[in-house]
């Protein structure tokens, strides 16, 4: 006997049918004799609609409202989930996060998981019932409901897999794995059987939204088995792993392509000792996250141009703060039209010219490379929008991923 969370994302609880799809896997489970517990999603599109109706009533909205509103998706699949297993014969009951509880920070929108208490989760499973519990919200310390960040429930599945001790965490989705691109955007991305979690950490926080960003950390450090697979087809997924049971190393086993960030160029800001800390401190204290940033040799010294990316999302905060910021400089130039486009892979450490064949690939279909930054195991590069998937198929291509189509 196995203990297991099941995750289900959006598109597999979408309707009726498909929520009882779900719960005869998670009925298959049960009979096998595993201990199961179940994570669910909004049903698609209802966290979008959510997030619309908050805005258009309140553009500044109060964030904990906002978290109120936004929550009660998983709150109904989480329901409907329970009384689909019932009628199935399988003895189930829901939990919204507050009532284990889940318990956050107080970060509304984004909130960090703190503790999980799994003793009523542990109490269900040895009345030999399936909990369901809602993925994506916890509990504040002020009592409040909080929501994890866009696709969260994967990282609400995690937790509670750390917290069970369970034998694996399988997140079932709209695709059968993980692939060497979002098949959306590459068709001849090839399914991956295994990939390292520092891989995966990568892959996620430069685009591939596969699985949350933090799930994986979150998996990485806690020892947790992870598996992502459809919840349409019954074939292996693919399972996210220690760098040590990976077989055969790739020079690059993927390619991430985002769309989150933007770019602002400052030209003409004073070359001297404390300028970058002007220009970042404000946006830090705002809680902006700035990702790539360069800095131009100044011409002659005296003065220097600098570009960095936020999220688009919070392009207009940036720019007002930095107008605002005790900081002269000739101009300000906001730019939401670029995407970021990325190859990882841990077998960059022992190779070199990996970089060299991407600016290589890139220049060979005229696109221009606006900045550049590297891990040990990533390359990414700003370029315009427009040209993001002839790149991502370029360097696809040229680092041998293609498959068939
Ligand atoms: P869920 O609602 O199940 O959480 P998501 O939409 O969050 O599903 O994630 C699944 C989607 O992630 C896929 O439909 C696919 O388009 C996209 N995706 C992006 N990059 C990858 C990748 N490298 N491998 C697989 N899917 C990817
Ligand atoms: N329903 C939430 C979202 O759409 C969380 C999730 O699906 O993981 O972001
Ligand atoms: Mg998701």
């Amino acid at each position: 006997m196995a203990r297991l969370v099941l995750k289900f994302g959006g598109t597999s609880v979408a309707d009726p049918e498909r929520i009882r799809n779900a719960a005869e896997r998670v009925a298959r489970e049960a009979d096998a004799g595993h201990e199961v517990a179940v994570v669910v999603s909004a049903m698609s599109g209802v966290t979008n609609d959510l997030v619309r109706q908050v805005a258009a009533i309140s553009p500044l909205y109060d964030a904990a409202e906002h978290d109120a509103v936004v929550a009660s998706g998983e709150q109904v699949t989480s329901g409907l989930m329970a009384l689909t297993l019932q009628q199935l014969g399988v003895p189930a009951r829901s939990f919204q996060g507050w009532q284990l509880p889940i318990r956050t920070d107080g970060t509304h929108g984004r909130a960090r998981i703190r503790q999980v208490e799994s003793g009523a989760l542990r109490s269900v499973a040895a009345a030999g019932q399936v909990a369901v519990v809602a993925g994506f919200q916890g509990l504040s310390p002020d009592g409040r409901v909080t929501t994890l960040g866009r696709g969260g429930s994967d990282t609400t599945a995690v937790a509670l897999a750390a917290a069970l001790e369970a034998d694996r965490c399988d997140i079932y989705t709209d695709v059968d794995g993980v692939y060497t691109c979002d098949p959306r955007i590459v068709p001849r991305a090839r399914k991956i059987d295994r990939v390292a979690f520092e891989e995966m950490l990568e892959l996620s926080s430069q685009g591939a939204r596969v699985l949350q960003t933090r799930s994986v950390a979150m998996a990485m450090r806690r020892g947790v088995r992870l598996q992502v697979l459809s919840s349409f087809e019954d074939a292996p997924g693919t399972l996210i792993v220690g760098e040590e049971e990976i077989v055969e190393e790739q020079v690059v086993t993927g390619v991430a392509v985002s769309r989150e960030d933007a770019k602002v160029t400052l030209t003409g800001v004073e070359d001297r000792p404390g300028v970058a800390a002007a220009i970042f401190g404000p946006l830090a204290d705002a809680e902006i996250n700035v990702d790539m940033i360069v800095q131009n040799v100044a011409d002659g010294g005296a003065h220097t141009d600098i570009t960095f990316t936020v999220p688009k999302t919070d392009l207009d905060r940036a720019t007002a703060l930095l107008r605002e910021a005790a900081l002269a400089f000739d101009s300000l130039k906001p730019d939401p039209n670029v995407a970021k486009v990325s190859v990882v892979g841990i077998g960059m450490r022992s190779h070199a010219g990996v970089a060299q064949r991407m600016f290589a690939t890139l220049a060979a279909r005229g696109i221009n490379i606006e900045v550049i930054s590297t891990s040990e195991i990533k390359i990414s590069v700003l370029i315009a929008e427009e040209y993001a998937e002839l790149a991502a198929r370029a360097l696809h291509t040229a680092y041998g991923l293609d498959g068939d189509d």
